[in-house]
């Protein structure tokens, strides 16, 4: 197998898992990174499972994160279509050689029997429930009859009993499984579709995947696809294992204990450079000390075999770090089209490009989002109606009314005072009452925020306005007396 080859393979039935879009994500790093092709496969065989808009949802997720596929739905390729429920004929026309070989066997048993046998089993304490093998000692007259009569069926995989099934995984090395636990899998359902196992084995060959990579949570199948691979005698490809997503306390990472949807952190505001940096890092390390990633240098950095074993722990405060650091590394222009659109969503959408670039350049080493922008500064986008208690009782003096129209009058003198304007006017302020600085700003802060902390007092002042800033000044003199 020469060409690298990789696939992503969900299946459609909800939300895109944190975990899924790091699979997803490795498999294209991998492929970017060796020149290779990135396929993505519905698996869309359980009809059970499916999910309205599961598959737009997904596609949607990709192209966000900028993951572009190779091949896949709406991509063609040589050898689409990409939706498993297209290819029924294949994976039938591939069981009935399974059947011919007797490596695979028709199974009439019916769900009682399958439920008694499975109950009896734990009874008697068995390390594992499986299949008896009880219809593989039907004759060939038998079958027939059962399936001339219209008798429901599934088809099920001999897994010869006794051996040792070995592979090699490019993440754990040399596994091996114990053919004595491999249930005889059912290859196909009654309802005439494959399962997963059948229709993912015959998938990958004919569309020659040259490296399986996926979660964890698929190791345990994996021996019953080698004995597939080995049945149609056909090569294996590399099995890559990623390793599991864990909670803090270590447990498996479950919607009980947060967001595991990425639609969940999309819309919480975190940005894709962010979330797909953190994805990264979840498995995988350069081995330095470098943190922050865009997607070119993640494929120049990737590689298979710096993914660790052990499980990799989801910290949300990273993810917000990170957030942070790739937000203030956008250009202003950036920021300021997403600012735009947040603003929509609000009651205070119409101010200017000038003005919103301003706010940009004095909070952009405040915020972690781009909604903070907006939340962490309401006072650039409508008037404080109230004044932070505890700090009008701290920094709101009996002098504080005449140092703050005094300041006004000063500043009202200038046509548009720059920065360094309202800096002279609040130093001769301070030093025609005698006080020092402190005297004029605390005050003069409360009056055109309303609160205590923000970008430098000058920036507020600069950016609301000579009239905006006098105004506001007179309001508060009012209000706080
Ligand atoms: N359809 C499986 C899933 O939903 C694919 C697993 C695999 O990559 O083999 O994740």
């Amino acid at each position: 197998m020469d060409e690298i080859r990789v696939r992503y393979a969900p299946s459609p039935t909800g939300y895109v898992h944190i975990g899924n879009l790091r699979t997803a994500l490795y498999n294209y790093l991998f492929a970017k990174s060796k020149g290779g092709k990135f396929i993505l496969r519905i698996e869309d065989t359980d009809q059970t499972r499916k999910v309205e808009g599961a598959v737009e949802n997904i596609i949607s997720i990709l192209k966000w994160a900028g993951l572009d596929y190779d091949e896949g739905p709406m991509k063609g390729g040589s050898d689409g279509p990409y939706y498993q429920s297209e290819r029924l004929a294949i994976y039938s026309e591939h069981c009935g050689y399974l059947l011919e070989k007797k490596k695979a066997y028709y199974c009439f048993c019916t769900a009682e029997r399958l439920t008694a046998l499975r109950e009896e089993q734990q009874k008697q304490k068995l390390p594992q429930t499986k299949y008896d093998k009880h219809c593989l000692h039907l004759s060939e007259d038998e079958v027939k009859k059962n399936l001339d009569a219209g008798m429901p069926h599934v088809i099920r995989l001999n897994v010869e009993p006794g051996q040792i099934i070995k592979f090699r995984d490019y993440v754990r090395e040399d596994v091996e499984f114990h053919s004595d636990m491999v249930d005889d899998q059912i290859l196909m359902k009654s309802d005439g579709f494959p399962t997963y196992h059948l229709a993912n084995v015959i998938d990958d060959h004919l569309m020659k995947v040259s490296h399986v990579i996926r979660g964890e949570e698929w190791l345990p199948s994996t021996p019953k696809h080698v004995l597939l691979y080995d049945a149609f005698g056909w090569e294996k490809p590399v099995f890559a294992h990623l390793p599991l997503l864990l909670n803090p306390d270590r447990s498996k990472l479950s919607k009980r204990q947060g967001d595991v949807a990425v639609e969940d952190y999309r819309k919480k505001g975190y940005l894709k450079e962010a979330l797909i940096n953190f994805i990264a890092l979840l498995g995988w390390t350069a081995g330095d000390d470098k943190e922050i990633y865009n997607l070119d240098e993640l494929i120049k950095s990737f590689s298979l075999d710096r993914v660790n074993k052990s499980g990799a722990v989801f910290d949300i405060e990273k993810l917000n770090w990170l957030n942070a650091e790739h937000l203030r590394a956008k250009p202003d222009e950036e920021i300021l089209g997403m600012l735009k659109e947040e603003l929509t969503e609000t009651k205070y959408a119409g101010f200017s490009d000038d003005y919103l670039l301003n706010i940009i350049a004095a909070m952009r080493p405040r915020v972690s989002f781009i909604k903070e922008f907006i939340t962490n500064c309401l006072y650039f986008y409508e008037d404080p109606e109230t004044y932070e208690e505890a700090s009008v009782k701290k920094g709101w003096k009996p002098q504080s009314k005449d140092i703050l129209m005094k300041f006004a009058e000063k500043i009202s003198l200038f046509d548009t005072p720059a920065k360094e304007e309202y800096e002279k006017a609040l130093k001769e302020t301070a030093a025609e009452f005698s006080v020092g600085n402190g005297a004029v700003i605390h005050p003069l802060r409360l009056a055109t925020s309303g609160v205590s902390g923000g970008p430098g007092i000058f920036d507020i002042c600069f950016i609301l306005g000579k009239e905006k800033t006098v105004e506001r000044i007179k309001r508060a003199v009012e209000v706080l007396k």
